[in-house]
């Protein structure tokens, strides 16, 4: 495969010129200029003219299951008003023609792997990212303060093949502490990841700092919250690690309510990190300390959360988003990173993806023209 240029976003060789890609099967077996690599190929080349690539791009978290809330939800009027307009519609099943959509349009929008939160009509969703080509790993959500605190597997488990099976507590406001204990402590027995929603809107803060307010009010009314409840009067990032859940192998999704030290602490214990800036500023939580998590070095990824509080699942338009409001500089090889190695490391696919270099998948994603003018816009700052 030939093309302009190709951002292999490997550290040996970041950005090739007038590149060719060379794959046998599903796989890269070798990538550099044209002039270079022409002799080593008798097979037919697709010439994709003036088209830049980058890798496949991986959505670090993403619910195709509430696809069908797209649009009806309440937003920006906080955290609780979109969760109870959220709440009536999870009994709806989102109809398979929909999935089918949603997931093509993931794929057209380069999108090669998702962490799809899973546990609803899992099969359903599964069927449709498998018929896109989009690679999906299954991030199975435990939930609820009912149970014992153990592993109780929902049977969803069944419908995901078992190396792409993953888990995901909810929130330390929805699902008790001794379970997102479990869940981590499976991830990191069984080599898999372990995600969170983590420290997103105020309400959370203020669950686990005090135990009351609305979403205490919202949770103790439904009947899922014990009335012996008494939260740990810690903030989420501090009160995370405290039980064990961060480090290696854990993804926090969100951390709006992080302040710069949590954000440095969340990089030292290497938790990766999803930023959903347009979730977040769609249902008006607020502004993760992006610049923090960045400067402290943390595995930053962009999500793009679900149809539910986001107005479409393209992570090019999440990066364009992002950008836009960044304090600071962020070129393009770096924003790269944040939709695709990154993301790749976060959920365990970085032997298939984030990368152009040999023996990764053949899978990739064409810079948009807006975005590959931002490489112009670098150059010509002062
Ligand atoms: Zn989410």
């Amino acid at each position: 495969m030939a093309c302009a240029g190709a951002f292999t976003l490997a550290p040996e060789e970041f950005y090739v010129a007038d590149a060719l890609i060379l794959c046998q099967g599903e796989r890269v077996t070798a990538v550099g200029p044209r002039c270079r690599l022409e002799g080593e190929t008798a097979g037919p080349v697709f010439d994709l003219g003036q088209a830049v690539l980058a890798p496949g791009l991986v959505n670090a978290h993403v619910h195709l299951s509430l696809s069908h809330t797209a649009g009806r939800t309440e937003l920006g009027r906080g955290f609780l008003a979109w969760l109870k307009s959220l709440v009536p519609l999870l009994r709806e099943k989102p109809g398979r023609t929909l999935l089918s959509r949603v997931a093509a349009g993931l794929a057209a929008q380069g999108t090669a792997a998702a962490g799809e939160i899973a546990g609803r009509w899992t099969g359903d969703v599964l069927e449709a990212l498998a018929a896109a080509g989009v690679e999906s790993v299954s991030l199975l959500e435990f939930f609820g303060f009912q149970g014992s605190g153990t592993l109780d597997w929902p049977m969803a488990a069944a419908e995901i093949p078992p190396e792409r099976l993953h888990v995901f507590g909810h929130a330390l406001y929805s699902t008790r502490d001794t379970l997102l204990q479990a869940a981590k402590a499976w991830a990191a027995s069984e080599g898999r990841v372990f995600s969170l929603h983590l420290a997103e809107s105020p309400e959370e803060l203020d669950f686990c700092l005090t135990g009351h307010g609305p979403l205490a009010s919202f949770f103790a009314g439904h009947g899922l919250l014990p009335a012996d409840y008494r939260p740990p009067g810690l903030r989420p990032v501090a009160w995370a690690e405290a039980l064990g859940l961060l480090g290696p192998g854990t993804l926090a999704v969100h951390c709006v309510q992080a302040t710069e030290a949590e954000a440095v602490l969340l990089a030292a214990t290497g938790t990766s990190v999803c930023l959903c800036p347009r979730s977040n500023a769609n249902i008006h939580v607020g502004r993760a300390p992006w610049e923090a998590f960045l400067e402290a070095g943390a595995n930053v990824c962009l999500g793009t959360d679900g149809l539910s509080s986001n107005t479409d699942l393209s992570l090019w338009n999440e990066l364009r988003y992002f950008r836009k409001r960044y304090r600071g500089r962020l070129d393009l090889p770096a924003a790269l990173t944040l939709v695709s190695a990154n993301p790749a490391r976060a959920l365990g696919l970085d032997t298939d993806y984030g990368a152009i270099t040999p023996g990764r998948r053949a899978v990739f994603a064409v810079l948009p023209p807006d975005v590959l003018a931002w490489s112009r816009e670098e150059k010509t700052r002062p």
